[in-house]
Parts: C-alpha cells; structure tokens; sequence
C-alpha cells in the first residue's frame, strides 16, 4: 500500500529578500528595502506544489532549531504537506541572502547550514517513508551520498525515483541509472552533456530534442528538458517529443521548475504515460509563472483546470 502519492528528499531554506538600488562594493554598506522573508528551497518547494495540487506528500528535509525552521515548518504544514520526517538541529536552517536590483537581477549567497547535514544515516532511518511512496523525487541541495542513499534505498523498495540535479554535478552511475525520468533545464542539460563530452552540449548545432537523446544515452530511463515558454521535451526508449507550454503572461519564474516537477513526479506515480504527466506539468509551471514569489505562486488542481 502507498501512504504517499510522493516523498520529497531535498532542501528547505528560508529565502531572504532586500531590494537594493545598486550592490555594495568591497567594505561598503548601502541601504536597502524592508526585508522579506519567504519559505524556499528546492525541496521544500517541491513538496509545497505537490500538496497544493493535492498530492499526498511528505519532506524528509533537515532544518534548524530556529525561528526560520519553525517558518518553514507551518508553511509546509499550511500546503498540507506531511512534516513527521522534518528534522530538526544540527546546524542553522539553510539560508538564501538574496538582492535585488531595479533591473530585477538577483545576487544569491546561500548558506546551506542544516540541508548539509540530511545524511544518508537519516535517509536509512526513513525507508519505511520512501518504501510507502509511489515517487521519490530529489535534488542537489543536499549532499550527494545523501542523494545516492535516497536512490538506493527507493530501489530496494521499487519506489520510482525523479531527479533533478540542480545545482549540477557530475552524477554516480548508479544515481544516473535510476532516474525515471531525469528532469533538467537548458542549463542542467549542457552541463551534464559537456561532462559526458557530447557535442549535443553546444546549444548552436543541437535541438533540445538531440539533447534529451544524449542524456539518455548516459544512462537514464527517461529524460526531461525543460524550455521555459517553450515547454518540455521528453525522451524514453520509445523516442522524443516535444510538449508545448500554455502562452502566459510571465511574472516572475522563480520556483516554476520546482512545480513542474512535483507535477509531474505526482502524475507519475497515479500511474501516466510521461507524455501525459508533462501535459500536466507544463500547466503547472506556467500557471506558477503568473504570479510573483515561488511558493505563493503554486495553483490549486482547480486553478489550473480553470485556466
Ligand atoms: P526556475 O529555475 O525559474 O524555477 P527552470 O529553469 O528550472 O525554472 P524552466 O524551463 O524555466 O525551468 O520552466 C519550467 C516550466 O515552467 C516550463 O517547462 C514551462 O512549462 C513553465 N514555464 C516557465 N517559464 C514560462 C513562461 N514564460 N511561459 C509559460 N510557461 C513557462
């Protein structure tokens, strides 16, 4: 039996926000907004979407014994994600020291603090957890052995594994091997091709379908691109196709990969083809990109039906 539609392993930070007319220079101070302090994280926003789209899900995540994990923590609760396997001490909840400029460019520092002590230890003591999930979905937030304990453990248990490595790294084979699918952006997807020392890695003479193929080629089951307004592309044995995104007007992207891939590691799990779980997710990820903020942009079911 599946307790949960999807088990999120992954990060959770609070993302502080300053608006600043120009950054400060070396020894320099300058003043800036009123601080906003938002839930964030890959993981941690991934688990968010999922809920709100009401998916059963649970974050096995770490934060601090601070006020910031205790932010995180009803903010998870409020979406109505499971928190039983949210850790708590260690080290400060991870922390994202975020600027802004008038052009909209963001300056990010982040502080990993509690995301780097999930351990592969804490992944052993939750197997129950991803042995009662019908997806586990992770990222790179936290450490690799980490990452490759969640793996392994989800295969020991026939849990289906989703991927997206971000921050890119260069991914263990046996990581690479049971991603199902490996879900990238256009960046994600040059870095692991020039590690993979394709030529599909120079954007000028490849299609992002000629990329999804040569990322399946390195070992994955499946492979997902992601192309912002443009959509996704997928590619598994049977071949490669091309999904459009709905035309929106663009607000702010922040967090639209996230809930384009808690959709579809969601849809997934009910048991869809990957084309019609990238159907979905690419509703999702536009539907977020028309409200400002990553968390607070993430629809309802319903509100990407009425779209
Ligand atoms: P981010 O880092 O901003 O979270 P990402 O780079 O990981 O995003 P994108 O490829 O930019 O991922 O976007 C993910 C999905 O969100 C796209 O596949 C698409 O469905 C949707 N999306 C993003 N930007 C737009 C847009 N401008 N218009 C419509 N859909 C969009």
């Amino acid at each position: 039996m599946h307790t949960y539609d999807l088990v999120v392993v992954g990060s959770a930070n609070a993302d502080l926000v300053v608006r600043v007319e120009r950054r400060p220079g070396a020894g320099e101070t300058v003043l800036g907004s009123d601080l906003a302090t938002h839930a964030g994280g890959k993981g941690a926003n991934q688990a968010v979407a999922a809920a709100r789209l009401g998916a059963g899900t649970a974050l096995l995540a770490r934060v601090g014994r601070d006020a910031h994990g205790r932010l995180l923590a009803d903010s998870l609760g409020e979406a109505g994600v499971d928190t039983s396997a949210l850790l708590t001490g260690g080290a400060p909840t991870g922390v994202a020291l975020i600027t802004v400029d008038p052009d909209g460019n963001n300056s990010i520092v982040v502080a990993p603090g509690a995301n780097a002590r999930l351990t592969p230890e804490d992944v052993e003591r939750a197997e129950g957890l991803l042995a009662a999930a019908r997806v586990v979905s992770l990222q790179l937030e936290i450490p690799l052995d980490t990452v490759a304990a969640a793996v392994a453990t989800a295969a020991r248990n026939g849990t289906r594994v989703v991927l997206n490595p971000s921050p890119p790294v260069p991914l263990p084979a046996e990581v690479l091997a049971a991603c199902d699918p490996l879900v990238v952006n256009e960046h994600e997807a040059r870095f692991l091709l020039d590690l993979a020392g394709d030529p599909a890695a120079d954007a000028s003479s490849a299609s992002p379908e000629q990329w999804a193929e040569a990322l399946l080629a390195t070992g994955p089951r499946s492979v997902v691109v992601t192309l912002g307004a443009a959509g996704a592309v997928l590619a598994d044995a049977t071949g490669a196709a091309r999904v459009a995104s709905p035309r929106v007007e663009a607000v702010d992207t922040t967090g639209a990969g996230d809930a384009f891939t808690a959709a579809l590691a969601w849809r997934l799990g009910l048991g869809e083809s990957l084309t019609e779980a990238v159907r979905l997710a690419v509703r999702v990820g536009a539907a977020a990109v028309t409200r400002p903020g990553a968390q607070e942009s993430y629809p309802t079911l319903d509100e990407v039906a009425a779209r």
